[in-house]
């Protein structure tokens, strides 16, 4: 059985891709999301995401966001609309950093999570993660997880699970309740060494 480096978003997300991907790989878990504002929606969304690996039993493995790097990239894009290029950026620099890892762990296999969630534009993420396996001499599983009802089951398993639902992407500007984040001093994770 091959084994795969499955980028995990978020908990929620991860479920129907566990189930799925389980039968046909090896799946490790990767979880890296430097987009998650702030530290303490950051702090939940890991530990739902440990929790989950405990219910679902699968490994995985976490890299430290590094948060500047991630706002670098995207920040001059703040004004897009979702899915626009502030997000490509933003999904491009994370499965950047997924297929990198891969490499590195000398997996040969690797896909996302991002797939389940119906507000991402599919054919962006299975472009993106092909030109990335060309690049570095591995295969992007092309899977889209809400297909065949899976975002519907994603949501019976976060029910049976009780995970948390964030409602909001991730970043600043995709949070909902803008105006009172607006306020906030936005917490910044540093770089690990
Ligand atoms: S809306 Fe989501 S995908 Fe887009 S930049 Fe924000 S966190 Fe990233």
């Amino acid at each position: 059985m091959y084994k795969l480096l499955l980028h995990i978003c978020c908990a929620p997300d991860a479920t129907v891709a566990i189930e799925r991907l389980r039968e046909r790989f090896d799946v490790l878990g990767f979880f890296y999301n430097p987009n998650i504002e702030p530290n303490k929606e950051y702090a939940l969304r890991e530990s739902e995401v440990q929790r989950l690996s405990g219910l679902q039993k699968f490994n995985h493995v976490e890299e430290k966001p590094r948060h500047d790097e991630w706002f670098d990239i995207c920040s001059q894009f703040a004004s897009e609309p979702e899915r626009g290029e502030r997000c490509r950026r933003c999904i491009s620099h994370r499965l950047k950093i997924t297929a990198l890892r891969t490499a590195e762990l000398g997996i040969t296999h690797f896909a996302t999570t991002l797939t389940t969630s119906p507000h991402k534009d599919v054919d962006f993420i299975h472009e993106t993660g092909s030109t990335l396996a060309r690049e570095n001499g591995l295969i992007y599983l092309p899977e889209t997880f809400r297909a065949r009802d899976g975002f519907r089951r994603s949501l019976e398993l976060c029910k049976e699970y009780n995970l948390y639902r964030q409602n909001y992407c991730g970043c600043r500007w995709s949070r909902k309740t803008e105006d009172t984040f607006a306020h906030e001093t936005p917490e910044i994770i540093t770089t690990p060494a």
